[in-house]
């Protein structure tokens, strides 16, 4: 009955042990869970304010497919401001979401038989949206020894004439890492003098706790060209629900196509996220991210020394984002098992590192209170010492 496409599909590993957690934990079940990439913290009130202030304005109508024009001048002014990046209205559009901007890029411009190289471990989402475009996922898996990033000579020998699309996802989920200024710009050397597009994913971008951040598209006029730089408000906001994400590129084509098809799927996003969102860009919320990125590096601190402690586990300290990936070969080599037994003794709910690529691993998202994060990784213990 089904499109072959769709068979092909698997379901979203971290949204689908999410809402187990949830449906556990609504049947009464003791559920703690470090599985949803979703910070714990409510939107900051200046943009409830203004989705308000939206509703009774009567900002409720369909809008301009790419976004309204002040919304679309707050990401300018935010990639300038915060990245040194410059576009103009006709180089950026406005999704549901990122996830949303992703699928689009790749329906875009991905054809049958086209390579999208992605670095393991992933973000579950870029290999089964470059499935479902038609294309195929070239993974490369990294290792803990270069901190989960690719090298350039890995890069180098993963490029084939068909190589379409580099996914780089700086800081990264699920490992944290964040790519150097000096190591985004050895893998632009070895991108030079090809047709290949760069696909920045910095939804994470706020959230950095070591090292700097620089935007893969800052590098160098060669790598601004050929980069489509992702990002949105979910994470760095607290805005997962209001569903706003945006791509920027100079290639207007790119933007025009996907507006086309936006045009005959979607249309705009939410008006009222749309005015929402403005405050979320325009420098209104910085103290509110300033005391998220404060409280999320605290838990990091102590989630990492008490994870990192246990015998049997280790961690590579993450320096962006808000998960640790957890190595725990010594106790168990296949992660379904692990996180099957470990949610069915302990009622702790993690996300197994096959769903990212990777397995002997696991996910754990410490985008939730101290308290909950210490009973977590106390069971934890306790789990991997009856192992
Ligand atoms: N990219 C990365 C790396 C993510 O972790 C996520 C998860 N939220 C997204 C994109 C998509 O975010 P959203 O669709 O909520 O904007
Ligand atoms: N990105 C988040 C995560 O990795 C939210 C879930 C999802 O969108 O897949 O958990």
């Amino acid at each position: 009955m089904f499109a072959k496409r769709i068979e092909s599909l698997s379901e979203s590993m971290t949204m689908a042990i999410t809402s187990l957690a949830r449906e556990l934990k609504a049947n009464g079940k003791d559920v703690l869970s470090f599985s949803a990439g979703e910070p714990d913290f409510d939107t900051p009130k200046a943009i409830k304010d203004a989705a308000k202030k939206a509703i009774d304005e009567g900002f409720t109508k369909y809008t301009s497919i790419e976004g309204i024009p002040e919304l679309l001048d707050a990401i300018i002014d935010k990639l300038k401001r915060d990245n040194n990046l410059t576009y103009t209205r006709k180089q950026v559009i406005v999704s549901n979401g990122a996830k949303h901007s992703l699928f689009n890029i790749f329906q875009t411009l991905i054809d049958e038989e086209d390579e999208v190289i992605i670095p393991s471990p992933y973000w579950v989402t870029y290999p089964e949206l470059v499935k479902y475009s038609g294309g195929k996922p070239i993974i490369i898996k990294t290792s803990e020894k270069n901190g989960f990033k690719i090298t350039p000579q890995e890069l180098k020998e993963a490029i084939t004439p068909k190589t379409k699309i580099l996914i780089l996802t700086t800081p990264s989920n699920p490992t944290g890492a964040i790519y150097s200024k000096d190591e985004l710009k050895s893998l632009a050397d070895v991108l030079k003098g090809t047709h290949i597009f760069v696909v920045s994913d910095e939804m994470y971008e706020k959230l950095t706790y070591e090292g700097s951040f620089t935007s893969a598209a800052a590098i160098s006029e060669d790598m601004y060209n050929r980069t489509i730089t992702i990002n949105g408000l979910s994470k760095s906001a607290a805005m997962t629900g209001w569903r706003f994400g945006y791509l920027a590129t100079p290639n207007e084509d790119i933007v025009q196509a996907i507006k086309k098809l936006q045009s005959q799927s979607t249309s705009n996003i939410n008006s009222i996220t749309q005015k929402a969102a403005i405050k979320g860009l325009d420098g209104t919320i910085e103290k509110d991210i300033e005391f998220m990125r404060n409280e999320f590096k605290k838990r990091r601190d102590i989630a990492y020394e008490l994870i990192n402690s246990i015998d049997g586990l280790s961690i590579v300290k993450p320096d962006g984002a808000f998960y640790l990936f957890v190595n725990h070969k010594e106790v168990e080599k296949d992660s379904l098992k692990f996180a099957k037994r470990l949610l069915e003794q302990e009622g702790v709910a993690v996300v197994p590192g096959i769903g990212f690529g990777m397995d002997g691993y696991f996910r754990f998202s410490f985008a939730t209170n101290l308290d909950t994060i210490e009973k977590g990784i106390k069971r934890i213990k306790r789990f991997v010492e009856k192992e």
